[in-house]
Order: C-alpha cells, then structure tokens, then sequence
C-alpha cells in the first residue's frame, strides 16, 4: 500500500487547455479520496495521471515515495474501475478476474521453467484469490458466465473483483457507479465503503456527484476548471466551504446566494439583503467589509418554519417574512420555494408545516449556520 502525491501537477493539452492546473494534493496510504467537481475539471485527467495513461506537462507525482512521472503504467501496481466496466466478452467471469495474475505469471515464464513443478501451485493460488474476490463481492454464483450474461450491477461487480485480486497498491476508481441505477447505485455505494474499510488500500474515486463525494470520501477534492478549490473532511467541507463555487456545489438542494451589503450601526453587526437583515458576531471579520457588496449564503436546510418546534428558538433577530411560491413534498420535509422581497430562497421545511402557496410565512434562519462570501473574491469571510 502507499499514499499518492501530486507536486505542482500541471497538464496542457494542445497549445491552451489547461485541464490540471498546479495541483498539489496529499492522498494518505490507505485513504479513500474522492476528487469531485463538473463535467470538464480535470478530475479523470488527474486520475489518468497517476495510472500513467496520460503524461503531466510539469511536476512531480509520487506513489509512496518513488516518484513516478517516468515510470510504465504497468509497474506502477495500481488498478482501475471504469465507469464502463472494460471486461473481456468471450471470457468467463472467472477468467475475467484471472486473466490479470496469469499475465503477471506468465511474464515470469522463465521463473515457470525453472520451477515445472510449482505450475499447480500457482494455478492453485490463482484460483484462491479468484474464489476470495468473488465471494467478497457476491459473485460466486456468476464465475462460469459470460458478462453479456449478467446486469449492469453484477458487471460492476466483476470489475471491482478483478481490481481486487490484484492486491494493488492504490485503487483507481472513475465513476463507476454512474452506469446503475439509483437504488443500486446506493447499494454499492454502500458496499464500495465497507470493502474499502476490509482492505484499507488507498483509494482514489472519481465522480461529479456530490452526494457521493460526500457519502464516500473520508476527504473530498473539489476541482473547477483545472484547479483544486478545497480538500478536506466532507462535514468540514460542508460546513466551511472555501469560497462560492464550492458552498453551491456541495449540498442539496444547493445553499442560497443573496446579494448584500455588511452593515455596522448602534444595533450592532449585520448582513443586509435589502428585504432583511440578520445580526452577526460583533467580532465578525466580514466587519472588514462594511458598506461592500458581499453574498449572503444561506443553506436551506438553515430555514425553518418559524412556528414549528425547531432546533433553534425563534426570536425577532433570526426572523424573516417570505412569500411561499411553490411547495414541493419530498415525504419527510417539504423544499419550499420562498420569495423574500426580489430574492428567491429554497428551503428545506419540515412536513409538519402549515404553510400554504400564495401566503406570507414566517421563517426562522439559523444564525450560526450563515456564509458570508467577498464579492470580489467569491472567497468566504470567516
Ligand atoms: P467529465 O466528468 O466530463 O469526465 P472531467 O472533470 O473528468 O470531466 P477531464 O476529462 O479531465 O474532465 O477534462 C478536463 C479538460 O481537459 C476538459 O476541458 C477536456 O475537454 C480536456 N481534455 C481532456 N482530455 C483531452 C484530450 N485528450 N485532448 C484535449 N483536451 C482534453
């Protein structure tokens, strides 16, 4: 096993795309990293990097701690799942998994001749890990067929095993779940997670959705446009993102954008939209920034019906008027669409709620749980 170290990554495809941009990014030995972020950010490329599929313009990347950049695909010990899968058709599922060991023996052919009597051994040995893999995955039952024969999932399943067998250094992973359906793709969502916690091999997973960043990444990469925005823990990501583009694109439905001004008057510190304010810490560093434009971000998972029974108490400083527009039932809660002077704001309400369309509510915002972004910079202020 081994961690994986960009160094000042850069990868330029012709003459100006600029699809890796600098990066600089620790994966530990035995993590489980997600790079996420949309369509085009350089995230399959930068995986492509470490495979040795693809060649970096300038920096260093190291497996462990050899540096690699010179170094074949094939003796760099790593393994990847496609969202494709890429299995053999004409060979059995069995084959499938074994087909990367025998390789690797047969290139030992000289070891082979040397060694007749051990010819068993070896396929014996082959067969174990086949028979493990298999089994860890649920795909005993398949061995013997073909994967035209089999469902999408169970395909998935195949290639996952196929990685594994190969007792890699570090996984690979590039959106494999994205050919399943929902309900499966939760599922071996849930599988992926308890394998990796089974083998403990550093695991590199690509995908655009943030749910599964999220779900699956002990820490999670946000990449826009070539250049990582912020690497951390999912709930710290969450909780403090880095700057406007990666507080809209982590959480669903996505955090609310009003643009405000910071104002410093007898009553103390507040962000102004206009159609309300709310207080902040007097010691707020966005006091740095009175009288500027800034954003106001606001989860909707942070509003709450103001005449329900709520995490947080009402009071009149964490209380705004809004006119409910749409009301979309999800069972549990409602995401409501609220309409607070020009700004349109969502918000996640319980379904408790007696709310109706067309009428003025009440609803009470969680103070601790504001973003305050610089205008200039999209950066947050905190
Ligand atoms: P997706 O989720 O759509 O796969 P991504 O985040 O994985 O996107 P990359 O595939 O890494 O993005 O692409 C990053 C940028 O590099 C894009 O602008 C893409 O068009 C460009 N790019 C990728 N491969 C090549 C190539 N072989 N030649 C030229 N440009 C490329």
């Amino acid at each position: 096993m081994a961690g994986v170290k960009f160094q000042n990554i850069c990868k330029v495809f012709g003459k100006d795309v600029k699809a890796v941009d600098n990066l600089n990014l620790d994966i530990n030995d035995g993590e489980f990293m997600v790079l996420v972020g949309p369509s085009g950010c350089g995230k399959t490329t930068a995986l492509r990097m470490i495979a040795g599929l693809e060649e970096s313009t300038s920096g260093d990347l190291y497996i462990g701690e050899t540096r690699v950049n010179d170094v074949p695909p094939k003796d760099r010990d790593i393994a990847m799942v496609f969202q494709n899968y890429a299995l053999y058709p004409h060979m059995s599922v069995y084959d499938n998994i074994a087909f990367g060991l025998r390789i690797r023996e047969l290139k030992s052919a000289f070891w082979q001749l040397t060694h007749l009597g051990e010819a068993g051994k070896i396929k014996a040995d082959i067969d174990r890990r086949v028979q493990d893999a298999a089994a860890k995955l649920d795909i005993t039952k398949y061995l013997q067929r073909k994967p035209k024969e089999l469902s999408g999932g169970q395909r998935q399943r195949v290639a996952l095993a196929r990685a594994i067998v190969r007792n890699p250094k570090v996984f690979l992973m590039d959106e494999p779940l994205s050919n399943l359906d929902a309900k499966l793709r939760i599922q071996t969502r849930a599988e992926l997670i308890k394998l990796h916690r089974e083998l403990k091999v550093t695991t590199i997973y690509v995908t655009h959705d943030q749910v599964e960043a999220m779900t699956m990444g002990q820490r999670i990469a946000v990449m826009k446009d070539g250049v990582l925005q912020q690497c951390d823990h999912p709930e710290k990501v969450y909780m403090a993102p880095a700057n406007k583009f990666v507080a809209g694109f982590i959480g669903a439905p996505p955090m609310n954008f009003l643009p405000a001004q910071i104002s410093n008057g007898q009553a103390g510190l507040y962000v102004d939209t206009g159609a309300f304010k709310l207080p902040l810490d007097a010691n707020h560093p966005a006091k740095q920034l009175v009288g500027k434009p800034v954003t106001l971000g606001i989860r909707p998972e942070a509003i709450f019906d103001a005449s329900l029974n709520n995490p947080i108490a009402t009071t009149e400083h964490n209380t705004i008027e809004a006119k409910v527009e749409i009301l979309e039932p999800l069972g549990p809660s409602y995401t409501a669409y609220l309409k607070a002077g020009d700004h349109p704001i969502q918000a996640t309400i319980d379904s408790a709620t007696r709310i109706e369309v067309d009428r003025l509510g009440k609803f009470c915002v969680n103070l601790d749980a504001l973003h305050i972004f610089d205008s200039e910079t999209d950066l947050a202020v905190r």
